[in-house]
């Protein structure tokens, strides 16, 4: 089947002028881009309208739930906004190539914050190409390309083991890796504010992952801080890179607080600098400028050596406990002090600054079990603590809330900042405005990091890419429309080394969205998560049209497994 796109601005994804022009699709490619006709394809006439590459989601966790066998429906909002391609695998956390011990440790440290509903199969996880079959024969409905995570791997080999790896180990992980680049991973990436990622020290990740060059493979990191200790955690993985000889992609990179910001911008010299010395590096950032993870990044890294159980072991002991407070309250709240003072005592950096107050206004707690916690989904552990009666002793209710839910929770986690206390998570446009020189940055993508499906807890699900190219490019002149969808699709596939998509060029996969340059915008925002975007029209993935007006078409799915050697 064909189908003509007439009269369309076309805005081709390299950054150039859009122009007028008419787009051929034949089976899944585009097959012509000018001045076109045709007696037997389908018309669709998109004057006033601009046809755009399908996005490509610089920054996701869906892995999880691609290998997830009951049901990836939930991922169907991707559509709704555009998305045709998603990064899966960052921030060190991959479900493959993952073995026992590894396997259920990540599993119990993680939770259910990247799997929405539970993990992929064991048995399916033992190596990346197993796992990549499972996904394919359980047809994506978006493009999915790979990262391994160096979590996945150091815990397959070693467990929550903090210290050096033996030789032995290094040589299995090392492996490992070797194995996945064969069977298509993109690379590696690291989650450096992880365990057990974080359990690593810089020689150890370059020697694990000295191979990767020669399969022409990349890392990704989501570095040791994005808060204090910024500037030397940029450093840290510049020098990887550098080392290894391969593209770096830095994940998610914005201070998570106001007090880091002259390290922020120590660390985007650093990539200047190295850039200018021949290093391929990339960024990029959530547009909603918050993000989810696991609560359990917060506690120092020591306290899972051995593993989770052992970490709520440690934490039902008085001593250890009262030691855990001190901690965060030095390491997170008042008293800054450098990476390079704090990781001799805590073996990590901080990630967020400010006070116990800020803290607990930052998070919002979601994925309670227990009866009797029911009702505090989706409440700031400020709102929480105080229900409890604790309101001054945030840090305390923090403990008592991961034992009792045995390490499952995840949160939303916003900017650490002056008045975050009177702030709620959707008034802060004022602040995020102030990042638009970042956004600005040429060699920044647009990457989501929204993590689960269809919960109510994070409206990036269905608003990132309308917002990245409506509000923050047209509304707040961040950017012009050319260089918006650059940003959004020719960059991140350069960034990622997507093969024929990313682009409209004769022979590229048809992965297209059709809207409008006026109204595109989303309009879930946190007290509604779950609103689809205006503006957008039509989107086509692999030359089927899966999205019209906000409805999704497909009774098939067609998303492919994009292995690195296809
Ligand atoms: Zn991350």
């Amino acid at each position: 089947m064909k189908t003509l796109i007439k009269n369309c601005n076309l805005v081709d994804g390299t950054g150039s002028p859009g122009r007028n022009a008419d787009i051929l699709i034949e089976g899944d490619r585009i097959v012509a881009v000018g001045n076109l006709t045709s007696d037997d394809a389908v018309i669709i006439d998109a004057a006033g309208l601009v046809v755009s590459p399908g996005f490509i989601d610089a920054h996701t966790h869906y892995d999880f739930i691609l290998g997830n066998k009951e049901d990836i429906s939930c991922l169907i909002p991707l559509l709704y906004q555009g998305i045709t391609t998603v990064i899966c695998g960052c921030c060190g956390i991959s479900p493959a190539p993952a073995i026992p011990p590894g396997y259920r440790e990540q599993k119990h440290f993680f939770g259910e914050t990247f799997s929405q509903r539970k993990w992929p199969p064991e048995e399916e996880c033992r190596t990346l190409d197993s796992f990549l079959n499972m996904v394919e024969e359980n047809n994506p409905i978006v493009n999915a390309a790979f990262y391994v995570g160096f979590s996945t791997v150091r815990s397959s080999v070693m467990g929550f083991k903090s210290g050096k790896a033996s030789d032995e180990e290094r040589e299995q992980m090392r492996a490992l890796i070797r194995q996945s680049m064969e069977e298509g991973a993109l690379g590696v990436s690291f989650g450096l504010e992880y365990v057990s990622s974080a359990f690593a020290d810089t020689e150890e990740m370059i020697y694990i992952c000295s191979d990767l060059k020669d399969y022409g493979g990349r890392i990704s990191a989501h570095i040791r801080s994005l808060g204090i200790g910024m500037a030397d955690a940029t450093r840290e993985v510049i020098t990887i890179a550098e080392t290894l000889g391969v593209p770096l992609q830095i994940s998610h990179y914005a201070p998570f607080c106001d007090e880091a910001l002259p390290e922020f911008f120590e660390g985007v010299g650093e990539i200047d600098m190295a850039m200018e010395r021949g290093v391929d590096i990339g960024i990029d950032l959530v547009a909603l400028l918050f993000s989810m993870t696991t609560p359990n990044e917060f506690f120092p890294y020591w306290l899972f050596d051995g593993g989770v159980d052992k970490a709520a072991e440690r934490l039902k002991d008085e001593t250890i406990r009262k030691e855990v407070v001190e901690y965060l309250t030095t390491a997170i709240s008042s008293g800054f002090e450098t990476w390079n003072t704090l990781l001799p005592v805590y073996n990590q950096i901080v990630v967020i600054g400010g006070t116990a107050n800020r803290f607990a206004h930052q998070l919002r707690l979601f994925n309670f079990k227990q009866p009797e916690n029911l009702s505090f989904e989706g409440k700031t552990l400020a709102e929480i603590a105080n229900e409890r009666g604790q309101g001054d002793e945030p840090y305390e209710v923090f403990l008592d809330l991961t034992l009792e839910e045995d390490f499952n929770l995840y949160m939303c986690v916003s900017l650490s900042y002056e008045g975050v206390e009177e702030n709620t998570f959707d008034d802060n446009d004022a602040l995020l405005k102030t990042a638009l020189p970042v956004f600005q940055l040429p060699f920044l993508s647009c990457g989501s990091d929204v993590i689960g499906g269809d919960r109510n807890s994070n409206p990036g699900l269905y608003a990132h890419f309308p917002r990245f190219i409506g509000t923050i490019g047209r509304d707040w002149e961040g950017f012009p429309l050319e260089e918006a969808v650059h940003k959004c699709t020719g960059l991140p596939a350069k960034q990622f080394g997507i093969k024929e998509r990313g682009l409209i060029k004769e022979g590229y996969y048809a992965d297209l969205v059709i809207f409008d340059k006026d109204t595109i915008k989303e309009r879930a925002n946190t007290a509604n998560c779950t609103e689809k975007p205006e503006g957008i029209h039509m989107v086509f993935l692999n030359g089927q049209k899966v999205v019209e007006d906000n409805e999704y078409l497909g009774e098939k799915r067609y998303g492919k497994v994009l292995r690195k050697f296809e």
